[in-house]
């Protein structure tokens, strides 16, 4: 160890006590992976503070020392940013004893959640004061609020709600110098110059610390309608989403599922069946929701206005429903098409994103030539067609090679990724950069990469907020 990383860690237990820095290598290896277990990195201690005055304290300490903190909430991140450099060179700052619900005003829509709340806890918060918080995703049993807003995670219902970002109303962050950024009065109005709030969403770490924000909360739902649609494309897809939208601004999900993801369900995941009898080549799950402001059940509501959809021989077929069981059915294939992807062969995932109205094209022509050009592959979108957002997998299939991931991968990728500019898109829709696509981001936009750079040295000159993630 180095005597700055021990003079640190020595500092941090004199002033705060011993548990503010974790130094067991047992307790410390479950959290120097990433998420998937692709990136391992090393830390000789985690600094766990409990109070922004604690951060504060501690960054003030790590640049005076030279030391690199690596901020990290649930690591559940799908891009290695909470994952420390393999050279140990930095120590892990985790936010998960910062977990308070400071203040939750159901009058004015706003909770005020520390960096360590874990989002399914602010969730049942926000029901017990009968609001709700809107962003959900898979990882909600374990992500933290400073996670998500340092992602800007997005998840299943952004049609309606936005973003993280257009959720957070401010946030209290320790800057790289030590000093503590207080948004957390949420002004509706500020125009006092650049927003710090917005400009540390999505900045993954690398230029502060959160330590709580404050965020909208919508008023809770009182009811909600589920539909599986089955249909010819998805252009057939994204005019029904345009319908929909004419007759409602109720509808929360809608997410795209391609055939062969659905077969893949109803191949590996136990307890699942296909909601329709017919096959279809591509499926849609809706969901309407109600939050007491419709005139009708939102069953009823969905069924009026998908009728002359099917009428019209745009949707093939459709099963509605607002039986909570079914509701949740349809959900889990949706939510287990990942897994039985990986169980059936070797996967390659890309959160990609282009405009709403070039989806659809997209769709077919990257999968066309990612299969020309690496033959055998299978290549397939589902998600968030509604957002502009797919998850865009390329398989090896059942019968690829055992090295098939690490021979193929970062060819395909580029490809993927080229396809993806080309189309004016993006290469990371909600899950970041982190370590895992900071190359990517550099060959694709190396101007943006600039601007980004002369941020990250104007704010953290001494390098220590997160290195070596989204910029170099
Ligand atoms: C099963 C599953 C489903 C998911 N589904 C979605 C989805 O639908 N949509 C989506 O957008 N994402 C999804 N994700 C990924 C998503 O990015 C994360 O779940 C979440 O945003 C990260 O929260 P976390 O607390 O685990 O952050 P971590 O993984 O610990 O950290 C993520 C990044 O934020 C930084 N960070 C963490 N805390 C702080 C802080 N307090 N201050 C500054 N920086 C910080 C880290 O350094 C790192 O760069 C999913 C992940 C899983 C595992």
């Amino acid at each position: 160890m180095t005597d700055a990383r021990r003079q640190l860690i020595d500092e941090v237990r004199a002033r705060f006590g011993k548990r503010v820095a974790v130094t067991d290598p047992v307790e410390i290896e479950p959290w120097l992976s990433d998420w998937r277990g692709r990136y391992h990195g090393h830390s000789e201690a985690i600094l766990a503070p409990s109070t922004t005055e604690e951060v504060a304290e501690i960054v003030r300490l790590a640049g005076a020392l030279g030391v690199p903190l690596v901020p990290q909430g649930g690591n559940t991140g799908m891009v290695a940013g909470a994952t420390p450099q393999e050279d140990g060179s930095a120590l892990l700052l985790s936010l998960r004893r910062m977990n308070l619900i400071r203040s939750i005003d159901a009058e004015a829509g706003v909770a005020i959640a520390e960096a360590g709340v874990i989002l399914a806890n602010l969730h049942a918060a926000a029901e017990d004061a009968d609001r709700r918080f809107p962003l959900t995703l898979g990882a909600r049993g374990s992500c933290t609020i400073g996670g998500l807003v340092s992602t800007n995670a997005g998840g299943t219902q952004v049609l309606r709600f936005g973003t993280m970002r257009s959720l957070v109303l401010g946030v209290e962050a320790v800057l790289a110098d030590g000093s503590v950024h207080d948004g957390l009065s949420g002004l509706k109005k500020d125009n006092r110059g650049y927003s710090l709030d917005q400009l540390l969403v999505g900045a993954e770490g690398t230029l502060g610390i959160i330590t709580a924000a404050a965020l909208r909360l919508v008023p809770a739902i009182s009811g909600r309608a589920v539909a599986w649609l089955g249909l010819g494309s998805p252009a057939d897809a994204l005019a029904v989403l345009r319908e929909l939208e004419r007759g409602t601004s109720h509808v929360e999900g809608f997410e795209i599922v391609p055939d062969d993801s659905l077969s893949l369900v109803l191949k590996h995941i136990p307890g699942t069946r296909s909601p329709l009898d017919g096959e279809h080549d591509w499926h849609v799950l809706i969901e309407l929701t109600d939050d007491g402001s419709l005139d009708e059940a939102p069953e009823a509501l969905l069924a009026k206005l998908l009728a002359p959809l099917i009428d019209s021989g745009l949707i093939e077929d459709a099963a509605i429903t607002s039986n909570e069981a079914q509701a949740e059915a349809f959900w889990r294939i949706r939510d287990s098409i990942s897994e039985a992807e990986r169980t059936d062969g070797p996967t390659l995932a890309h959160d990609i994103s282009v405009p709403v109205g070039d989806m659809p094209r997209f769709m077919i022509e990257a999968a066309a030539e990612v299969e020309r050009v690496f033959p055998g592959t299978l290549a397939s979108g589902f998600g968030h067609l509604g957002d502009g957002n797919v998850h865009f997998h390329v398989r090896g299939g059942a019968t690829a090679a055992a090295d098939w991931y690490e021979a193929q991968a970062p060819a395909i990728t580029r490809l993927v990724h080229d396809l993806v500019t080309a189309a004016g898109g993006s290469i990371s829709a909600e899950h970041g950069i982190g370590q895992m696509k900071r190359d990517e981001l550099a060959r694709l936009a190396p101007g943006r990469v600039a601007a980004l750079k002369a941020i990250k040295r104007a704010l953290d000159p001494k390098g220590i907020m997160n290195p070596g993630k989204l910029i170099a």
